[in-house]
């Protein structure tokens, strides 16, 4: 971070400094050496949680502490000095740093950055709209003295419902920043003609939620680069264990780690994790040098949508089985989606595994289950493509609604990403809000159901859809 003007630097202070530059020249050549030669799993179980961390700093305990402590106390002035002047790492303060958010952070950021050979990062959210706000505010900012600065960004229409909120009616209705949305986020020529020399930024989300959108990720980060603009991915549905948009060209991925990532559902939490030196037209190098670090410790810091420690082990523990759960969870919506398929009273099943899908041949470019090619089971890449998926029941909004009530196993609930199996009826869920234009926008009838496959026997599942079905009359 760049250091402000007025921090003068006493010897003590020095001292703090070259100690720490130390310690992260060590992590630094820790993770070239050790950690970026670690396949996906074993990221995904150790982190950059170490047994010398454990025994030097942390009695031994073999999962990272919950450090349920609001700040850090510090050895002298010169240390505490140094550290609110962001020249060291610090746990100044819980809503800033925290050392359990801090082994959160860095199993995402190695994650998405998995097979990528610049250097990523992560900033914990609260939750994954936090993550989405604190993505896209900092490119918001004004760059000129003009008060009535215009500016827009453009984003596919085909998003999570909160994020439509979100872009919509915070920033386009309430802040006069305008939303371009593209409504077929396949079509690079839609995305190109909504770019103008007011853009700041293009958001995509894929696979959508629960449309199944999708778009060439290389093609509209090339795009976007083209403009000197990044691009932000919301990447929630697909997880780094299919899809790693970074290594693609993005520049930020936000992720609801609410979702799949943890799968548990034992609560919410999010994470901005961008690629360092991004791309952007906004004139601040902190900004472009290391996006995560400079939201977590400027704009997050005063705005204080922190993740607490707590839920940060938590989401940190769920995530350590990432790549196993989410082939086994593919396979099985595999399953159900050509069952589905093969049923009647069933029309339009998305998925985008489907081969008869329009956007199969896309995404096949890009959704890989990681480390396929070293799992004795396929010792090939395979495709996989997650757990979301959408169908809708034959007759109309009510028979959709009949259906759903018969469920008896799959729940009934406004989630997803669940090991368990969870359903919902987007239109008077999730998408109710955004009224009927924007659901049409975002191609969501009043009969779609959305299903999430959990980590049932896929049969069990498929019985519970039948029986359902046969009771709708
Ligand atoms: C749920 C969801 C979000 C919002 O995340 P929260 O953790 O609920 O705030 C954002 N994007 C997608 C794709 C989601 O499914």
């Amino acid at each position: 971070m760049a250091r402000s003007p007025d921090v003068v630097i006493t010897p003590g202070m020095q001292r703090y400094i070259d100690r720490n530059n130390a310690y992260l020249a060590r992590r630094g050549q820790y993770i070239r050496d050790v950690v970026k030669k670690m396949r996906f799993d074993t990221i995904a179980v150790h982190g950059l949680y170490t047994v010398e961390d454990a025994i030097e700093d942390y009695q031994g305990a073999i999962i990272e502490p919950v450090f349920m402590s609001t700040s850090q106390a510090y050895r002298d002035s010169d240390e505490m000095a140094a550290a609110l002047a962001y020249l060291i790492p610090t746990w100044c303060y819980s809503r800033i740093a925290n050392p359990s958010t801090y082994y959160y952070e860095w199993t995402l950021a190695l994650l998405e950055g998995y097979g990528f050979d610049g250097e990523t990062a992560c900033c914990s959210t609260s939750s994954g709209m936090a993550a989405i706000m604190t993505a896209v505010q900092p490119f918001l900012v004004h760059t000129s003295h003009h008060v009535h600065e215009p500016r827009n960004f453009v984003a596919t229409a085909q998003c999570y419902g909160g994020t439509f909120q979100q872009f919509n009616v915070r920033l386009a209705e309430e802040r006069g920043i305008e939303c371009r949305w593209v409504e077929d986020s396949s079509n690079i020529d839609e995305w190109a003609s909504k770019i103008d020399k007011n853009t700041r930024f293009l958001y995509g989300e894929l696979p959508s939620n629960p449309g199944q959108g999708f778009f060439d990720i290389k093609l509209v980060a090339d795009l976007a680069h083209s403009h000197s603009l990044p691009l932000i991915v919301d990447s929630t549905v697909a997880t780094p264990a299919l899809l790693r948009p970074i290594c693609h060209g993005a520049d930020i991925v936000v992720h609801s780690a609410t979702k799949t990532l943890t799968s548990s559902g034992f609560g919410v939490a999010g994470a901005v994790i961008a690629r360092k030196g991004l791309v952007t037209s906004v004139p601040n190098d902190d900004l472009k040098n290391d996006f995560s670090l400079y939201i977590k410790y400027l704009p997050n810091r005063d705005f204080g949508p922190n993740l607490h420690p707590m839920q940060a082990i938590l989401s940190l523990n769920d995530m350590r089985t990432l790549r196993s759960k989410m082939d086994l969870m593919s396979r099985s919506t595999m399953k159900v989606a050509e069952h589905l398929q093969r049923d009647k009273r069933v029309e339009r099943v998305e998925y985008l595994g489907l081969k008869d899908h329009p956007l199969h041949e896309l995404a096949s470019k890009y959704m890989w289950l990681v480390d396929a090619e070293h799992d004795e089971q396929y010792d090939k890449p395979v495709n996989r493509y997650g757990h979301l998926m959408s169908f809708c029941v034959k007759g109309g909004p009510e028979k959709a609604r009949l259906f759903f009530d018969k469920l008896q196993r799959i729940w009934r609930a406004t989630d997803l990403g669940r090991i368990k199996s969870v359903a919902t009826i987007p239109g008077i869920s999730t998408h109710l809000q955004q009224g009927e234009e924007g659901r049409k926008l975002a191609h969501i009838p009043m009969n779609m159901v959305r299903l999430c496959v959990g980590a049932e026997h896929p049969d069990d599942v498929i019985r519970d859809i039948d029986q359902a079905l046969d009771q709708v009359k």
